[in-house]
């Protein structure tokens, strides 16, 4: 698979998730999507808050920002239902709960070893 397939193959599979989490009472709206390199540095180079190898830098990664009943989820437990519907859709959906620093509103896929 190119980048370029991989890419929008992460995009429809966003929507499914996007879909699943409306239809279990939850609203999302966008955190950070794809990261410039221009202003975050190209892959490998750390120029920004954002990490040097982010898949974010590769149109592969997405945070959300959940709410439920109009209240904000800042925890990554409370990710957990659309982190695991996540890596079940496909084998290289990663979910940011899973991290050794967990970032639960980060949602993924695997790249060349990337995460
Ligand atoms: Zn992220």
């Amino acid at each position: 698979m190119t980048l370029g397939q991989k890419q929008r193959k992460f995009t429809r599979m966003i929507a499914q998730l996007i879909e699943y989490a409306y239809a279990n009472g939850y609203e999302l709206t966008f955190g950070d999507a794809y990261r410039d390199p221009r202003l975050h540095g190209d892959i490998g180079v750390k120029k920004s808050y954002s990490s040097a190898s982010s898949l974010h830098k590769s149109r592969l990664a997405v945070d959300f920002n959940l709410f439920k009943g109009g209240q904000y989820l800042t925890t990554t437990e409370a990710h957990r239902p659309l982190g695991e519907f996540w890596k079940s859709l496909h084998p290289d959906c990663c979910w940011g709960g899973d991290f050794s620093s967990p970032d639960g509103n980060h949602y993924s896929m695997e790249w060349q070893g990337r995460k």
